[in-house]
């Protein structure tokens, strides 16, 4: 990481100071957005920056910046020429007033932060054999549309994956999955493509939208319909998608195999499909 930008100013990463009185560290008072970019150019970055204000506005926060100020300086973290495919992450919380109090002064600035790093090309084992999943009750607040920097939840779910030598834990509330702890899913059954509706209860995924638009795109019929736990277990394939993992194969749910234990037709297919999109972007033609 050659450079972070916080409040105004490009800084080495070690340069880059936030107060302890910064309400993103007393109390998770903020949100924040990651963008994948390849070659250079952004994949779905209007999309992503909407979802930005969205979250803003959600917890009453204007947005400091302007569209074009973003995106000018996304653009310089990535460097020109760009130093390979990377993800950018942005945050911006409510600031750092004089004292601790929940209700937060009129007027305190907004700290900024935004910083890329590399995106880690896929092992060519995921395509191969598939990931691993755990199921688990969804504990997290009901406001998941937002995406808060509170992610305490999520980090505990992470965790309880990789004990359980899972890559991601899928959630459920109610007898019905909502999402992984960062990532959305997707259900393969008898040929049907479904995916959970957007609500408060999960995130309004990047690439679940995009995936979804490929499927448009490409007669692949899909339902966004909410999906029952034992559907899940049910299900011929799962998927889960996001910007940085892209959309990967679950082949093992809570240990036992899913389908016939191989990454589905159906993903193999949408695949070569977001593979295709990528190379689009990163050649400048979407
Ligand atoms: N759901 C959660 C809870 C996430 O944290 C993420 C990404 O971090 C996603 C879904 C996937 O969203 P996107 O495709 O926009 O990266």
């Amino acid at each position: 990481m050659s450079e972070v930008y916080l409040n105004g100013a490009f800084l080495r990463p070690e340069e880059a100071k936030v107060s302890v009185m910064d309400r993103g560290f007393l109390f998770g008072d903020g949100v924040y957005e990651v963008i994948p970019s390849y070659g250079g150019y952004f994949l779905r970055l209007e999309q992503h920056l909407n979802r930005f204000d969205a979250s803003l506005a959600a917890i009453r926060l204007d947005n400091p910046l302007s569209r074009e100020e973003w995106r000018t300086l996304l653009r310089r973290l990535i460097g020109t020429p760009p130093a390979a495919d990377q993800a950018v992450y942005l945050q911006v919380t409510r600031g750092a007033p004089g004292s601790r109090d929940h209700l937060c002064p009129a007027g305190t600035q907004p700290t900024v932060f935004a910083s890329a790093s590399p995106i880690k090309p896929r092992r060519p084992e995921i395509a191969q054999d598939g990931v691993a999943c755990i199921t688990r009750p969804d504990i997290r607040w009901q406001r998941c549309e937002i995406k808060s920097i509170s992610l305490v939840a999520a980090v505990m779910m992470r965790r309880e994956a990789e004990e359980e030598g899972a890559l991601e834990t899928i959630m459920h509330r109610a007898g019905l999955v909502t999402e992984g702890a960062v990532s959305n899913v997707f259900v393969v059954k008898n040929e049907a493509l479904m995916t959970p509706p957007n609500s408060h209860l999960l995130l309004p995924g990047i690439t679940r939208g995009l995936a979804l638009l490929l499927a448009e795109e490409h007669g692949i019929r899909y339902l966004e319909e909410p999906i029952l736990l034992e559907t899940l277990r049910g299900a011929d394939e799962i998927w889960l998608s996001s910007s940085t993992r892209e959309v990967l194969p679950v082949t093992r749910l809570d240990g036992r195999p899913v389908g016939d234990g191989r990454p589905g037709q159906l993903w193999q297919r949408m695949d070569r499909l977001y593979q295709a999109h990528k190379e689009q972007v990163r050649n400048g033609h979407v």
